[in-house]
């Protein structure tokens, strides 16, 4: 779907369908939408007056009109107009769409919800109704013989119709910042919808490769000896078990300020648990256990196009999690990079091990931030569900500004504690430390087991286990992956 930029009047749009909006209680539309009521005979005001459309957060009504330069027009809910924000606007630009493309629609015209009545800055509402819009309209289809018809993919132009000329340059430029930050999102989501035949270690390299030559990053990518002469231990002992050969991918954007931040990503392609073998079960779902390294080169496409003045470093450590007669087992001793020793008491955990390496890599290429992102513990789940990605950081003012690029983003940070106390449950009597911290307080020690192996860096770490998939379609969040942290990671660097 392409998303083009004019000015005009949306009652004259020449397009399949028209979206306006309208506030939560609102009987006499104004605006746009008043301009589209009149042209249609008053039917947005009947449908009013009967009680069918109350102007609910993400409610719709469609009507099919004649005499106008358009057949159909959608009408969104904003909600009540006190509640009104630039999340909001994302919603319901995705729930508009997929109204407005049910049946043979192929054009179709909105207006910028909020940047009139809704007295919102007009960059900021035309970045989220086409954020929204791009990030609705996504489906992940590659392995249906028959395009599924739920809406979204049958739409070939999105006309984003702008009625003030003072205002044009700021959508303009909204829509161009919107655009990068979902199609990078729209990228992580098909890394993480993709099944782990098809996405191996080595395949995701590859697309990390092919990305930032197409993007302009540097990009080193580490192969088994390579990481082996680095003395990689705990990565390596992880991928023991898999006939696939484990991948570190670097990348490198080089802005004009000094020393970098690190993007440290879990790429499990797949997570049988290996020795500790997980339960059939859900285990299909393991094929998203790389939605962090993902998140990273996501974030790492659209800080490409975004061009901010931060130094960004990315590691994604590349493995797959299999049981077989060369997998480590539990009761091992394996050394990290740093040269702290981890004695492996269940193979399931490890994230943790190949984040150990992937962190003190960053460190060693002289981060001084390092955020890593993993899809690392049912026990945040269990904690958060599937609302709240979980944050454990080691420095108030980095949690902060996370907490605060979410709250740009739209997505949902709950900061963890990591009082040194937690430390102990993770002691070993034969290494340094073991790799589990036990049932209790899981999220928290499984974070504070990749923070062992950063020296100095401050750092903060994000357990995407519970957000980075989701069970239904919900406004702009499609069933399946999310792309979560990619948007956060982005805001996170620009803000710097
Ligand atoms: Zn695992
Ligand atoms: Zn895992």
């Amino acid at each position: 779907m392409d998303i083009r930029v004019r000015q005009g009047n949306i009652a004259e749009a020449a397009a399949d369908a028209v979206i306006v909006n309208l506030f939560e209680g609102v009987t006499q539309p104004g605006g746009a939408t008043g301009a589209v009521d009149e042209k249609i005979g008053g039917l947005i005001r009947k449908i009013i007056a009967a009680g069918e459309f109350k102007g609910k957060l993400n409610e719709t009504a469609v009507l099919h009109v004649d005499g106008a330069p358009f057949r159909k027009v959608v009408v969104v809910g904003l909600g009540k107009q006190a509640e009104f924000s630039a999340e909001r606007v994302r919603q319901v630009s995705a729930s508009a769409l997929k109204a407005a493309a049910k049946g043979n629609v192929k054009t179709v015209a909105t207006i910028v919800h909020g940047a009139g009545i809704g007295g919102m800055d007009a960059e900021l509402a035309a970045q989220c109704v086409a954020e929204g819009s791009l990030l609705g309209a996504y489906r992940y289809d590659k392995y249906k013989s028959k395009s599924n018809d739920n809406g979204g993919d049958g739409v070939q132009e999105l006309v984003i119709l702008e009625w003030s000329g003072d205002k044009l340059d700021a959508v303009e430029r909204g829509v161009a910042r919107g655009k990068i930050l979902a199609d990078a999102t729209n990228f992580a989501r098909d890394l993480v919808n993709a099944p782990s035949n098809e996405l191996t270690p080595s395949v995701l390299a590859q697309r990390a490769q092919a990305m930032a030559e197409e993007f302009g990053l540097e990009c080193e990518i580490l192969d088994r000896a390579a990481m082996e002469k680095l003395g990689m231990g705990a990565l390596l002992g992880v991928a023991k078990g898999s006939a696939e050969e484990p991948k570190l991918v670097f990348l490198r954007y080089r802005g004009a300020d000094g020393d970098p931040v690190a993007l440290v990503g879990k790429g499990v392609t797949f997570d049988t648990g290996g020795i500790s073998l997980k339960p059939a079960q859900g285990m299909g779902a393991m094929t998203s256990d790389m939605a962090g390294a993902a998140a990273v080169l996501g974030a790492m496409r659209a800080i490409a196009q975004l061009r901010p003045r931060q130094h960004v470093i990315a590691v994604a450590a590349c493995v797959e999690n299999m049981p077989s007669g060369t997998a480590q087992k539990p009761g091992d001793v394996v050394r990290a990079m740093t040269g702290k020793t981890i004695e492996i008491d269940n193979t399931d955990a490890e994230g943790r091990l190949i984040l150990a390496d992937a962190v003190a890599y960053a460190e060693s290429q002289g981060a001084h931030t390092i955020v890593d992102v993993a899809t690392l513990t049912g026990a945040c789940v269990i904690a958060l569900g599937k609302l709240y990605t979980g944050l454990v950081a080691n420095d108030d003012a980095l949690a902060d500004a996370i907490l605060a690029a979410g709250a740009k983003a739209g997505e949902r940070y709950a900061r963890l504690p990591a009082d040194p106390e937690y430390k102990e449950q993770y002691k070993s009597d034969i290494a340094d430390i073991k790799n589990t911290g036990g049932r209790e307080a899981g999220a928290i020690t499984g974070g504070l087991i990749i923070s062992e192996f950063i020296e100095n860096a401050r750092w903060a770490h994000l357990d995407i286990a519970g957000t980075s998939t989701s069970d239904k379609d919900r406004h702009y969040l499609v069933k399946g992956a999310t792309g979560v942290a990619v948007r956060t990671l982005a805001e996170f660097v620009a803000g710097l």
